[in-house]
């Protein structure tokens, strides 16, 4: 296809990983053309690596060891025998050594020319470009003075709260907002040492902190022989760390002058700078305005590209191909349009219940999405470290309107099944479904305004998920394919005969969980009917119940469904309708419950399940009441208190606090006959 190109590419090297190289490497194998790969010691077997139609290893896990190394990439591109780079996004995609470096290897760098890279990769001289140029840009302060005076002078000119930003920065990184005067110095100083150590330049500048902006942005695509179209914007607003999560196009409620005066800007500063590739102009704007103004560019393929793709049909990566080959884009201005609506979800390696930390892990099971776009790195068996970005992969929905494009994206939120990891994909269920987001207002402060007490999983989702993660476990299917591991009592194995599934009798299990999300006592009681679980003093029926070694199912809610499980050690993997947890189980012994009491031996206190004792409250010869607590044990971060069940002398102690006992071990003698004689 690039047959009359004065620079035919006929292999591809992506200098990158995860969904974004996979991504990259579809559109080269759809092209027909040689996809190649480069892979740190973490990523050897990485889904990128496997695709690709040769690989390269390029170093160590750490990113500065490999993917940021320009001479191991160059070397890999050499000995691949690679015609062309694609950087990706992240990583050395906005590096002007690097698209140098490439080009004087003899390299098609695919992206724009090192000098729009290197003009827009400073954020203080993007925002002196686009003033040349006429275009609207957040009023700040982005002078060549970085001294504290002239710095603190100028945030009192521009008027408090300001954001401090490194200008080399990127990925939410780098700035810093202050709210009052005096913290200006310290702020500043933070934000230089994080710039510089990020980066490697300390520089910053300054901007007005805008309260409730919107994040809007425009898709521009150009090529070597002059042309250049914008495909449309995109709202970023939905932000956690000042980085996107959820990203639609073309944005809701936008007013024609605001979407005109986006496109204007955007174009007169991809001229200004002969842009002649795929590139992002951001802009933000104050809800309910109509004038954005210029943050940055970024000068390559944005996180959120599908949903232009969506909407437009144009695939972006055959594009910057096409037009870093030197060709002729294929269509004009006039002739692209729009088809519906399209809003894309990140799903990242998160707790958003826990403000968005990142978490490591193993993926234990991946089940995309039905009938959803799914671009992802991931597979059953995928490491997530700590080397590389959180983001695991991007639902994409598309549709008519924005509303069906929100059901489909609700749907493949519930539909896509994740094990082992823990992730925001329940969040960005719950999120969709916020009035701010469903009805097209969300701003930046979206999520401190939905959750301004932090966002919990549902409790009535948690403890259905959690009752079917007992009845899985309890499955005895289950445990014939995974043995139970030393520790851990499983009353059904022991008693063959006595199945979960068919019950000839109504059966009660009591067992402690512990999961993600905390720990919770469940009962399941199995009859002829169905099961029933009591958690938390909720009675949830799961109806009819059979599972085997790695599924369950049940009917919650009149209609069957089946999830997913994986049994992983001494844990349970189970997932439902986006809500994942590894539930580690202890089942307490089928001995009655209460403590035995036993007037022959004397009555004994044993332990009602497998833990730690936490306190013994009496000693020997004490006197105790019936009901009287007289030891705490611990088991799954629960509590319980044990207590005499009659009026007694303590007569011996079995075991001191801190250790760790078996169900069933004695803790505690009281003599009865004591009692009867000294009343
Ligand atoms: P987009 O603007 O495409 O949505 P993001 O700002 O979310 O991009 O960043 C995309 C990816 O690139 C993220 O993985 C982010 O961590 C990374 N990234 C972006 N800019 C930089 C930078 N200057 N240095 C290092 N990583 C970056
Ligand atoms: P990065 O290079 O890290 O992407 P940006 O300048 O694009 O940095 O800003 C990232 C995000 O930070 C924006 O999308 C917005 O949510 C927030 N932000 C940036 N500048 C401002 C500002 N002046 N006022 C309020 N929010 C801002
Ligand atoms: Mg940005």
């Amino acid at each position: 296809m690039f047959a009359y190109s004065p620079r035919p590419i006929r292999s591809v090297l992506v200098a990158n990983r995860g969904e974004i190289a996979v991504r990259v490497l579809q559109t080269c194998q759809r092209l027909g053309l040689r996809g190649l790969a480069v892979y740190s010691d973490a990523d050897a077997q990485a889904p990128h690596v496997r695709m690709a139609d040769a690989a390269a290893r390029i170093g160590t896990g750490p990113a500065r060891e490999s993917y940021l190394s320009i001479p191991a990439i160059i070397a890999a591109a050499k000995q691949l025998e690679a015609d062309a780079i694609h950087p990706g996004y992240g990583f050395l995609s906005e590096n002007a050594a690097f698209a140098r470096a490439c080009e004087e290897a003899g390299l098609i760098f695919i992206g724009p020319s090192p000098k729009a890279v290197a003009a827009m990769g400073s954020k203080i001289e993007a925002k002196r470009i686009a003033e040349a140029a006429g275009v609207p840009t957040v009023p700040g302060y982005h002078g060549d003075a970085q001294d504290v005076k002239t710095l603190l002078g100028e945030a009192k000119k521009i008027g408090f709260p300001v954001l401090i930003k490194a200008s080399a920065g990127g990925g939410g990184r780098g700035m810093r907002l202050v709210e009052r005067e005096a913290d200006f110095a310290a702020s500043l100083e933070a934000a230089r040492s994080e710039a510089q150590s990020a980066f490697g330049d300390a520089s910053v500048l300054l901007e007005k902190y805008i309260r409730n902006p919107r994040h809007l942005e425009v898709q521009l695509i150009g090529d070597r022989c002059g042309n250049l179209l914008h495909l449309f914007e995109r709202d970023c607003s939905v932000q956690r760390n000042n980085q996107k999560i959820l990203e639609e196009a073309p944005a809701p409620n936008l007013p024609d002058l605001a979407r005109q005066r986006l496109f204007d800007a955007a174009l007169k500063l991809g001229r200004a700078i002969g842009y002649d590739s795929a590139g992002t102009v951001e802009f933000i704007m104050e809800a309910g305005d109509e004038q954005p103004y210029f943050l940055e560019m970024n000068t390559r393929l944005q996180v959120e590209h599908p949903v232009t793709e969506a909407i437009t049909g144009i695939d972006l990566v055959h594009w910057q191909l096409i037009a870093a080959a030197g060709e002729k884009l294929p269509l004009t201005q006039e002739q692209v349009r729009i088809h519906g609506h399209a809003i894309e979800a990140r799903l990242t390696a998160e707790r958003a219940d826990l403000g968005f930390q990142s978490v490591t892990g193993r993926i234990a099971h991946i089940a995309g999405p039905p009938a959803l776009r799914f671009d992802n790195g991931i597979a059953d068996g995928s490491e997530v470290g700590l080397y590389y970005d959180s983001m695991l992969a991007k639902l994409i929905a598309h549709g008519r309107t924005r509303e069906s494009a929100l059901d489909k994206l609700e749907a493949g939120l519930r539909g896509l099944t994740l094990l082992g990891l823990a992730t925001n994909q329940l969040f960005l269920r719950d999120a969709i479904r916020q009035p701010l987001f469903a009805e097209g207002r969300a701003t930046t402060r979206f999520i401190a305004q939905s959750y301004p007490d932090g966002w919990q999983p549902a409790a009535a989702e948690l403890r259905l998920l959690r009752a079917a993660a007992v009845a899985a476990w309890v499955s005895p299917a289950a445990h014939q394919l995974h043995p139970s591991p030393n520790g851990w009592a499983n009353p059904w194995l022991q008693r063959a005969p006595l199945r979960v599934t068919a019950a000839a009798r109504p059966a009660l299990i009591t067992a402690l969980l512990e999961d993600e999300y905390g720990s919770a006592e469940i009962e399941l009681h199995q009859g002829r009917d169905g099961a029933e679980a009591v958690i938390d003093g909720e009675r949830i029926t799961l109806g009819a119940v059979s599972a085997a070694a790695d599924w369950l199912e049940f009917a919650p809610q009149a209609t069957t469904e089946r999830l997913v499980c994986r049994r992983e050690g001494a844990k349970l993997l189970i997932a439902r309708q986006g809500l994942a947890i590894q539930a580690k189980l202890v089942l307490k012994s089928e001995a009655p419950r209460a403590q035995e009491v036993d007037t022959a031996n004397g009555n004994r206190i044993t332990a009602p399940l497998h833990g730690l004792v936490a306190q013994i409250y009496v000693a020997v010869g004490d006197r105790v009441e019936a009901g009287m607590a007289v030891a705490q044990m611990e088991a799954m971060k629960l509590v319980h208190t044990l207590s005499a069940p009659q009026a007694g002398v303590v007569a011996s102690i079995r075991h001191a606090a801190g250790d760790i006992v078996p169900a069933g071990a004695t803790l505690i003698e009281i003599d009865l006959a004591v009692e009867e004689e000294t009343r």
